[in-house]
């Protein structure tokens, strides 16, 4: 298919004075460089129900990628030369799939991350996760907003901070963490409608805590800002912080991690196979497309290439201070 016929060149919609022009400021037009990460969203399940959720995610929730989508996706992938897939959800090891999207993915020969909770290690059924991780060599990224457990607990449910060192030291036995070359990593997002402290410095207070209350090793830690949308953005409409914490986003703005945001060399794909710039645009339903949503066995990568990307003010969360990405600071 034709790219010039099937996807829009600029998907504008951020009013007067929003991140569009903002960005138009800085830099002709924010597109894809490169295309080195395939985002896998297997949908919103997941044994948590944390309030700053992006995804609104949770126990009950229905949207979950089929084996017949997940098919035409693996299909897709292995037509390309896509080197890493980043699999999430929701906690994605609960998709009755998820096995063999690993499975498949990595006899492709492409490397796996799996955006991992911890907590799903000990849900009922799920004895096999730690050893099928090793055995895959999935490097784990792991949700851990603190070392301290009042402020886990409070951010992701009472009891979660327990279980998510008991999980990291599961992970460790299993050969996880240095001196080891399986990846652990963890993610800290602020308890909070603030901005993550300096990266470097934070993982140092990570690794002394956690290395000398509990022997948890990992390789690194990624902070990442709260976005503005689904289940944060209500936390901040209730608790009348919403303009606020807008205008310290607005405020924070880096024009420096505009070569450096995900949407810039990822493509993001949802539990029915429609293509989004990120997993952020996913939850805003923001589609790739002219009004008709593109499904990705409808695109090939070349046709994803030098694309302008749909921005709202939301992706002020990615540029504020030291930016945001899947993989931690940008500047
Ligand atoms: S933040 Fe992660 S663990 Fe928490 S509800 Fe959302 S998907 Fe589940
Ligand atoms: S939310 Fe962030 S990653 Fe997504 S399109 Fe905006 S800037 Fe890019």
């Amino acid at each position: 298919m034709s790219s010039e016929q099937s996807l829009p060149l600029i998907e504008d919609e951020t009013p007067a004075g929003g991140f569009a022009q903002r960005v138009c400021g800085d830099t002709s037009s924010l597109d894809r460089k490169s295309l080195t990460t395939l985002q896998i969203n297997v949908g919103k399940l997941c044994n948590q129900t944390c309030e700053h959720c992006h995804v609104g995610a949770g126990p009950h929730r229905k949207e979950i990628m089929t084996g017949e989508t997940a098919d035409r996706i693996l299909e897709w992938l292995a037509a390309s030369d896509i080197p890493a897939v980043d699999i999430t959800g929701g906690a994605p090891e609960l998709n009755p799939g998820f096995r063999r999207i690993v499975e498949k993915t990595r006899a492709l020969g492409r490397h796996v991350m799996v955006r991992c909770n911890l907590t799903v290690i000990f849900e009922p059924g799920m004895e096999w996760l730690v050893d099928f991780y090793r055995d895959q060599r999935v490097e784990i990224i792991c949700s851990l907003p603190c070392y301290l457990e009042e402020n886990v607990d409070t951010q992701r449910g009472v009891g979660v901070y327990e279980k998510s060192i008991r999980a990291l030291k599961l992970l460790n036995e299993a050969g996880f963490g240095p001196p080891g070359d399986l990846l652990l990593k963890l993610v800290y997002n602020p308890v909070g409608a603030h901005l993550p402290p300096p990266q470097q410095a934070l993982e140092e207070d990570y690794r002394r805590e956690l290395g000398e209350r509990f022997g948890v090793r990992f390789h690194e830690l990624f902070t990442i800002t709260n976005m503005p949308i689904t289940r944060f953005s209500s936390y901040l409409k209730v608790s009348g912080q919403r303009e606020s914490y807008m205008d310290l986003l607005r405020s924070a703005y880096n024009p420096d991690t505009l070569p450096g945001l995900m949407c810039r060399n990822l493509i993001s794909v949802g539990w029915e196979g429609t293509l989004y710039d990120c997993d952020f645009n996913q939850m805003l339903d923001m589609a790739i497309g002219n009004g008709r949503p593109l499904k990705l066995w409808d695109t090939s990568p070349e046709d994803l290439l030098g694309r302008a990307i749909r921005v709202g003010d939301h992706c002020f969360g990615c540029t504020a201070g030291a930016g945001s990405s899947c993989g931690g600071t940008i500047a």
